[in-house]
């Protein structure tokens, strides 16, 4: 069977090396052509002996995902379509900041936690990507993006785990993807800069904060455990109470000395003053001094399956003074992308029950745009 090389962290890689007899170095080597190089041809890797190329010629390959679509926001927010096979696809985003430039990536395709007001929630649980299709994402990006932008030097400085899927339901695929990330030979992402959203796991945050912590997020949505059933179905498992005290574990080996709950500001349902100040009481609650937490509301961004509407401005305006003026930080999200449905939430997912992924990847090829095919060429080899 052919190895795909990005599936494998430098530990996974080296352990790979020495199975072809090669010495453990040889590791670095190559994963320094893959990642910060952006190599896929082992031709290219010219100071790798012939023999070694050779060798990885016959089993293994740099096997990146298709590129489905790709579609540029006049805010210069970019969106890609990726085909992972079997019909279904995920989305990358890439969101240009002046001081920062940030990869929104998927993990599964679709999800099961079934969020209501989540249309990869609305899709269904298609499968858990691997390790490779997750790093593939950024592979990709990073180096689609060096071109495109005529830069020599890093382009993306900060990924976040935000696009299809619940990470922490895909852990071990999760993991050795992250280390690609934070590996210095790989893409030398502090930390910090690396962030996992999840929708509340409770024994896989446990297991995160061991195993590699990093920047997290959690998806609270709502100020009782009542409303967030009702809206997160996996908090029936695991309620606002065990998920709090979830994150002050979290916070212990967390390279921020802060959490970040996001919240989705949904008209007449979780938008109230009253909710906002219950928010205020649980964070007091699990507080064991200063406050540890920060918020960011995020606007629904809307899809016709959810029967659920955007909170008007001016009550978004409100909710935030409340939990500001109780001394948490709150920042309002501002939505990116919005002409290409690139925005959170609007990934791939509104498509399964409408038409069908495949009829739309077809419907996609047709749209996509000069720079990615030649792009594919250059790195496929094709
Ligand atoms: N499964 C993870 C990460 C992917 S979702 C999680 O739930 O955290 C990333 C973020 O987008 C989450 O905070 C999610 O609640 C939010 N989101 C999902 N659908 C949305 C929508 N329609 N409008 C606004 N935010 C949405
Ligand atoms: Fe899954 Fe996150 Fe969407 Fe919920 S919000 S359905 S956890 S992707």
């Amino acid at each position: 069977m052919t190895a795909n090389l990005l599936d494998y962290d430098l530990e996974g890689l080296a352990v790979f090396c020495e199975r072809l007899g090669e010495k453990r170095f040889r590791a670095v080597q190559l994963f320094r052509w893959i990642h910060q190089k952006g190599a896929s041809s082992f031709d290219d890797m010219s100071d790798l002996a012939k023999s070694l190329r050779e060798k990885l010629r016959v089993c293994a390959h740099v096997k990146a995902l298709d590129v489905i679509s790709e579609h540029i926001s006049s805010d210069g927010t970019i969106k890609w379509l990726f085909d992972v096979g079997g019909g279904d696809a995920v989305e990358a985003v890439f969101i240009p900041e002046e001081d920062r430039g940030t990869l929104c990536i998927s993990s599964q395709a679709g999800c099961a936690v079934g969020c209501r007001f989540c249309s990869t929630g609305h899709q269904g649980f298609s499968r858990n990507l691997k390790t490779g299709e997750i790093v593939a994402q950024l592979w990709f990006a990073e180096h689609f993006l060096r071109k495109y932008l005529h830069r020599d030097d890093r382009v993306i400085s900060n990924v976040v785990m935000m696009g299809m899927g619940e990470p922490l339901q895909n852990y071990s695929e999760l993991v050795p993807a992250l280390r690609v990330m934070l590996d210095d030979h790989g893409y030398g992402l502090s930390r910090r800069r690396v962030t996992v959203s999840t929708s509340g796991v409770v024994p896989m945050m446990d297991r995160l904060a061991q195993d590699c912590p990093v920047a997290l997020a959690v998806s609270l949505h709502a100020s009782n455990d009542v409303l967030r059933d009702n809206l997160v179905p996996l908090n029936r498992k695991y309620p606002i109470a065990e998920l709090l005290d979830a994150c002050n574990r979290y916070l212990a080996h967390a390279p921020r000395d802060f959490i970040t709950f996001e919240y989705c500001m949904l008209d007449g349902v979780n938008d109230q003053p009253e909710h906002a100040h219950q928010l205020v009481r649980l964070v007091r609650q699990h507080s064991s001094g200063g406050v540890w937490c920060k918020f960011n509301l995020i606007p629904f961004n809307p899809f016709p399956e959810s029967g659920l509407l955007r909170s008007p401005s001016e009550r978004i305006q409100a909710f935030a003074k409340i939990l500001s003026d109780a001394g948490i930080v709150t920042t309002i999200r501002k939505t990116r992308g919005d002409d290409i449905d690139a925005a959170c939430g609007q990934l791939a997912g509104d498509v399964k029950d409408r038409t069908g992924v495949s009829e739309r990847i077809a419907r996609q090829r047709t749209f996509m745009l000069k720079p990615i095919s030649t792009f594919n060429k250059e790195t496929n080899g094709t």
